[in-house]
């Protein structure tokens, strides 16, 4: 046990299982040969090796250079390229089955599923956006900074979302018609132990009613009394511009209605605010499979989803009820506003970060974040610059400094790929191997 595992408050028996992992006896693991890719942003470096010592990187640097670590265990990755495990700052999670989305879906069982799936798949953290069963602390305090099978998790616990209107999880979420009720029910998200406070503000064009500034701004001054940050799903400008001015921490999709402009940009930048996800694999998604798509033919597509789910992608019935849907038309222009804004923000040095807001039906965890990354570069990101989005920049987000690169003092969570990922973002899909704290995830199918 290095005292740096001591500090983490990590158990022997977990200690033990991340040995085993490995397949050896060493607490130490030398990983050397492989091109590295550190979250940081800066340019690929071929034969690397780095250094784990139980669930936290130790030594990084040029192969040739590896300290004397006698009694290692030594892992080959020569031909291989590393990089940090995905940290996805907006999904949902435990609630589908087969496409269809219910409250009785979510057991621990379930949250636990979709847990080893994001991390088969190479995401190794993921915030969980309001939709979430008390039964989810206990998920995420189960050995919370040490070895995983599973995605670490932050939650949000049951998101605010306004009575009668857009957003939660019906039996899940508890709607608030109030200022005073909103206030209550922050409180009663805080006191459980959730990691962030969540508010749903949209009206599905036009749909429903919306939440009113009056209830988002005693949600927000309620979120900062508890010293929780507050994150806004949002569609419109002029909510965004709203909540900025109410307080709000971050914001968990793109504006979606207009570009962003000067106005907004310089508010988010002066009080610090995030454009905490853009969810473009998700604007993507919700009409993709309006016609037949060849993406639920391909192999990386079919290992995230059950066969019930692909036959209800695929199936004609429900293609024609995408297409044939209300909101259906606006999507393609929403899609590309939503490209467009995160560029204009990025570009702009607003604070950004990755999210997909997978786990509804059709956003296949797992997949939605390889798929956010393609959208990324869609969208004008460099692949690197879409790695860096997705690692080191969403990891600063949390406030943790223990993930998100690929440098000593931060957690062993990595992903192992076959082909360069700087070259072509879908390379992204071609992994060998995920670690969470230094122990090996198994693949999911
Ligand atoms: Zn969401």
């Amino acid at each position: 046990m290095t005292t740096r595992w001591k500090r983490l408050g990590l158990g022997l028996l977990a200690g033990a299982a991340a040995m085993c992992a490995v397949g050896a006896e060493a607490a130490t693991v030398v990983y050397h040969g492989f091109t590295l890719i550190d979250g940081s942003g800066t340019a690929p470096k071929a034969d690397q090796a780095m250094v784990v010592d139980d669930a936290v990187i130790t030594w990084v640097g040029p192969a040739k250079q590896v300290p004397r670590t006698p009694g290692a265990a030594r892992v080959d990755l020569k031909r291989k390229y590393l990089m940090p495990g995905i940290v996805d700052l907006h999904i949902h999670i435990g609630t589908v089955r087969d496409l269809v989305q219910k409250e009785g879906y979510f057991t621990p069982d379930s949250v636990r599923k979709d847990l080893r799936t994001y991390a088969a798949f190479g995401v190794t953290t993921v915030q969980s956006m309001g939709t979430d069963k008390d039964s989810i602390i206990a998920i995420r305090d189960t050995g919370r900074n040490g070895p995983q099978t599973m995605a670490r998790l932050l939650t949000a616990g049951q998101g605010l979302v306004f009575k009668g209107g857009y957003g939660g999880v019906p039996g899940i979420n508890h709607p608030v018609a109030t200022p005073a009720e909103a206030a209550a029910e922050v409180d009663a998200q805080a006191k459980k132990g959730v990691d962030y406070i969540k508010l749903w503000m949209d009206d599905e064009l036009g749909a429903m009613p919306k939440m009113p500034y009056s209830i988002s701004k005693a949600i927000i001054d309620a979120g900062h009394r508890n010293g929780k940050r507050v994150l806004a799903h949002v569609f419109y400008l002029a909510d965004a511009k709203e909540l900025v001015a109410q307080g709000i921490d971050g914001f968990m999709h793109s504006v979606r209605d207009k570009p962003v402009d000067a106005e907004l940009i310089a508010a988010m930048k002066a009080r610090g605010v995030w454009q905490g996800a853009a969810t473009l694999s998700r604007e993507a998604a919700v009409y993709a499979f309006a016609a037949d798509n060849p993406r639920t033919r391909d192999p990386f597509f079919r290992q995230a989803a059950d066969p019930a789910t692909i036959a209800g992608l695929e199936s004609p019935e429900r293609e024609k009820t995408i297409a044939t849907s209300r909101i259906y038309p606006a999507l393609p222009r929403i899609d590309e506003q939503a490209r467009d804004n995160i560029m204009l923000l990025a570009k702009s040095g607003v604070k950004y970060g990755f999210g997909t807001d997978a786990g509804p039906p059709g956003r296949l965890p797992g997949y939605s974040e390889h798929w956010e990354l393609e959208q990324l570069v869609k969208a004008g990101f460099t692949p690197a610059e879409a790695i860096h989005t997705a690692t080191a920049r969403s990891a600063e987000w949390l406030g943790t400094n223990d993930r998100g690169l690929i440098a000593p003092g931060r957690l062993a969570d990595f992903v192992v790929l076959n082909a360069d990922p700087t070259r072509d973002i879908l390379n992204s899909r071609r992994i060998a191997a995920v670690y969470i704290g230094g122990s090996k995830v198994p693949s999911v199918r």
